[in-house]
C-alpha cells in the first residue's frame, strides 16, 4: 500500500479514492472536504461539504445559505467516517475555523494543512501538531528570505505613525476573512480602546467573528462624505487592500496608506503598490515557522503545495526528509485571498 492510495493530487484537487472525496477542491464536486474560508480554499457549488461550523458560518456568508446542498459540521477532534476514512480536523491557526484535515484508513494518517502558521493569533485556535505518516504543508513564504517580524512590533510601527501624524487618517489595507480581524485585535491588546472605522465590504465578517466570540471591541461603519475629502482625522480605518488605492480612500484627510501582509517584507511590493506604511503581518508561517514544523513532525514524507516549492524541496533533501512536490493548481498566493468583484473597491 501507498501514500498515494490514501490522497492523490489531480487537476480538482487532493483526493481520497477510498473515501471518494476531495480536499479544498477546486471545481464543483460531489463530497468536499473544506480547510478553512479563503476564496481560493473554499469555493461554491459541492453538493457536500464537511467543514468545521465556523468555516461554514463563513461560507454561508459569502456565498448565501444555498452554498452546498448539504453541509456536515465537524468540531475540532471529532472523527468523522467517510467510506472507511477517518477524517478529523484540528486548529491550523491560520484564520477562524481553519483546519487540518488528518485523514486515516488501513493504518496510514496523512495531514494535510491547508494554510497555517504558527504564531499565536487571538482570533483562531492555535495550530496544533500532528505526528502523520505524511504531512502536506503550504509554501507560500518557502523561502529563507521569508521572515515575519513579532506581529506586536508591526502594531507598534502603526501607532507611532498615528501619534506622529494626528492629522491624518490611517488607512489600513487587510483581507476581509482573518487579517482584518487580527489586526484589530492586535491593535486592541496594543492598548488602542478608541472606535475602529471599518470599510463595509469588512463588516459582515467581522460580525461573524464577534458572533463567534472574537472581541473586537468598538466599531463604526467609516461612512464619510465621498465629497471634499478631510475624514476621520487622527482615526484608524480599515479596509480591504483595493480600495486603500482607489477613489473611495480620497474622502479620508490626507490618509496614510498602510498594508497588513506578509508580502510587505518584500520591499519592491510596497512600493509597487504605492504603500506607504508596510505592516509585515501574515497569516502564513514563514520559513522559520514551517521548517520548525517539519523539525517537529518528523513525518515519513513532506508533500509541498502551493507557493515557493523549491526552496523547501533543497532544504528536506540537505536534511534527509523524503519530500515532494504536489504541484497543485488554482490556489492563490496573495494570502490565499483573492478579492472577488464586489468586495470592496466597489462600494463607494
Ligand atoms: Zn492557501
Ligand atoms: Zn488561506
Amino acid at each position: 500500500m501507498r501514500f498515494e492510495d490514501l490522497l492523490r493530487p489531480t487537476p480538482q484537487g487532493l483526493y481520497c479514492p477510498p473515501g471518494d472525496f476531495f480536499i479544498d477542491p477546486v471545481q464543483p464536486v460531489a463530497r468536499a472536504v473544506i480547510t478553512h474560508g479563503h476564496a481560493d480554499h473554499a469555493r461554491s457549488g459541492h453538493d457536500a461539504v464537511l467543514a468545521t461550523p465556523q468555516t461554514l458560518a463563513i461560507m454561508a456568508e459569502r456565498y448565501g445559505e444555498a452554498f452546498t446542498a448539504r453541509r456536515q459540521p465537524s468540531a475540532y477532534g471529532e472523527a468523522t467516517d467517510i467510506g472507511g476514512v477517518s477524517v478529523r480536523l484540528v486548529p491550523a491557526g491560520h484564520v477562524l475555523g481553519s483546519a487540518q484535515a488528518v485523514v486515516s484508513w488501513r493504518g496510514m494518517t496523512i495531514t494535510a494543512s491547508g494554510d497555517y502558521k504558527r504564531r499565536p493569533d487571538a482570533t483562531c485556535a492555535p495550530f496544533e501538531p500532528v505526528r502523520s505518516h505524511v504531512f502536506i504543508s503550504e509554501a507560500t513564504f518557502g523561502l529563507p528570505v521569508f521572515v515575519h517580524p513579532p506581529d506586536g512590533e508591526e502594531i507598534a510601527r502603526l501607532l507611532e505613525s498615528v501619534r506622529q501624524f494626528p492629522e491624518r487618517t490611517h488607512l489600513v489595507g487587510a483581507y476581509a476573512l482573518g487579517k482584518a480581524q487580527r489586526v484589530i485585535r492586535l491593535l486592541r491588546e496594543a492598548g488602542w480602546d478608541r472606535t475602529i472605522h471599518v470599510h463595509g465590504a469588512l463588516e459582515r465578517l467581522n460580525a461573524l467573528y464577534q458572533r463567534e466570540g472574537v472581541d473586537l471591541g468598538p466599531l463604526a461603519s467609516a461612512t464619510v462624505p465621498a465629497r471634499g475629502g478631510g475624514g476621520l482625522p487622527g482615526e484608524i480605518v480599515i479596509a480591504p487592500p483595493s480600495a486603500t488605492q482607489d477613489r473611495w480612500s480620497r474622502r479620508f484627510a490626507e490618509p496614510v496608506t498602510a498594508f497588513a501582509s506578509g508580502w510587505m517584507g518584500v520591499r519592491a511590493r510596497a512600493r509597487q503598490k504605492g504603500v506607504e506604511l508596510p505592516l509585515v503581518i501574515s497569516d502564513h508561517a514563514d520559513w522559520a515557522e514551517l521548517t520548525d514544523t517539519f523539525t517537529e513532525l518528523a513525518p515519513e514524507e513532506v508533500w509541498i503545495t502551493h507557493g515557493r516549492e523549491e526552496g523547501l524541496l533543497r532544504w528536506c533533501a540537505l536534511r534527509g526528509q523524503t519530500a515532494r512536490a504536489l504541484r497543485l493548481v488554482g490556489y492563490d498566493e496573495e494570502e490565499g485571498e483573492v478579492e472577488t468583484p464586489g468586495s470592496g473597491a466597489a462600494i463607494d
